[in-house]
């Protein structure tokens, strides 16, 4: 009898090998499987954990009136959009809700993503080519990186909100075209960009503005309009991307700007083109998610209450909190090993905050991102306050 050895394969142990080491460094990342709907309580292995990790800032995720428009617009709809925008995707819901975020944000016009990450990939491919210059924070979202490295211009990373690094880089570019992109509330860190600055700088020369808005839509400004709003900034420089699966506790994500922007990202922006457009039943959620957020001024009063309380309840952990005036409230601790402990020993008292390491945030920058949602009440953040301040020692 003979037994057929088995094929190698070594590309198969390599990656192996790098999943060991990645076991080592502390930096594997593993998954939890929710039983039940998003929520600052959620069930996990049979247990209740007090939830500090999402980004439904506003409660909407598993709000009982999106669950009743979705089942209505299922019913309406069905499921799928079965193609393409461009070819027979494209609904009357959709078209509503572009409508109705061009509005809402001050725009001409906006155009729908499947996800914030595909919008990410889209815009700057569109608008640049070889010989373009981007300038980006380098605290930018992985999709931001990302959709400069496909527009193929090139890249100028600037060091974190450092407006005087970026002027010195914007007065040193000889291309036409010059873009500036930014996280409008930075995701991990959850401090908010110098935007009047960078509008300046990009009037100054010659530059289109992008500004990732996916933590400030539907939480900052008036009637949760966004950052820019906020800002009080109007100009037709800026390309506003906001998401929909965040504060609107649904999924998807859009770009607002002037009309003719947005006719030419219909003709070219490749994510947008080649993929399925999003549900229509979705769609349809979104403009009741819309509603919902522009009415949600409680919430959002709320929201800043449970800040305040997080922040003077951690107040022994100055050196550690970060400076943040939203919902992300990040507890620096530094090494990998040190954040994951920290975060175990918060689930051994039921909580969840993600422990947040490399590549998400710089080497030696670890951390717990408190993520605070309207859903939270102030005994929820009393509860991880008090856990927090037996197990970190200030
Ligand atoms: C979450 C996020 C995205 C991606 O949005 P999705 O809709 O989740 O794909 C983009 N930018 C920033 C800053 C984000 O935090």
């Amino acid at each position: 009898m003979h037994t057929p050895t088995p094929p190698q394969f070594p590309l198969l142990d390599a990656l192996d090998h790098e999943l060991t080491a990645l076991d080592a460094q502390s930096l594997r990342r593993r998954r939890r499987t929710v039983e039940s709907a998003c929520g600052p309580r959620v069930e996990v292995a049979g247990e209740t954990l007090l939830a500090f990790a999402s980004n439904d800032y506003l409660g909407l995720a598993a709000d009982p009136r999106l669950a009743q428009a979705a089942a209505l617009a299922a019913q309406r709809w069905g499921v799928g959009a079965g193609a393409s925008h461009l070819v027979s995707g494209h609904s009357r819901a959709h078209e509503a809700l572009e409508e109705a975020l061009a509005e809402f944000t001050g725009n001409q016009a906006a155009l729908l993503f499947s996800t914030g990450y595909m919008a990410n990939i889209a815009v700057m491919p569109a608008l640049l080519g070889r010989n373009g210059d981007i300038f980006a924070d380098r605290l930018n979202h992985a999709s931001l990186v990302d959709g400069a490295q496909l527009a193929r211009a090139s890249l100028n990373r600037y060091a974190h909100v450092d407006m005087g690094m970026l002027a010195a880089q914007l007065a040193a570019s000889t291309a036409r075209e010059k873009l500036i992109v930014s996280d409008a509330v930075f995701s991990m860190d959850g401090n908010i960009a110098p935007l009047a600055q960078l509008l300046e700088l990009a009037e100054r020369h010659n530059a289109w503005l992008l500004l990732d808005d996916a933590h400030g839509f539907g939480v900052l400004g008036p009637q949760g309009r966004g950052s820019v709003a906020a800002a009080g900034l109007k100009s037709e420089r800026l390309i506003y991307m906001g998401t929909l699966g965040k504060a609107a506790g649904v999924s998807g994500a859009f770009v607002a700007g002037s009309r003719k922007l947005i006719d030419w990202l219909q003709q070219r922006a490749r994510p947008y083109i080649f993929t399925t457009a999003m549900p229509p039943m979705l769609a349809e959620v979104l403009l009741s998610a819309l509603q919902l957020i522009e009415a949600a001024d409680d919430r959002r009063a709320h929201l800043t209450a449970l800040i305040a309380q997080l922040r003077t309840g951690l107040a022994a952990q100055q050196s550690r909190l970060m400076p943040s005036s939203t919902p992300i409230q990040p507890l620096l601790i530094g090494d990998n090993a040190a954040t994951l402990a920290v975060a175990e020993a918060l689930h051994a008292r039921q909580l969840w905050v993600p422990a947040i390491r490399p590549p998400t945030v710089p080497v030696g920058a670890a951390r717990l991102r408190i993520s605070l949602s309207a859903a939270h009440s102030l005994a929820d953040v009393d509860t991880l306050c008090q856990a927090l301040s037996e197990i970190l020692p200030a």
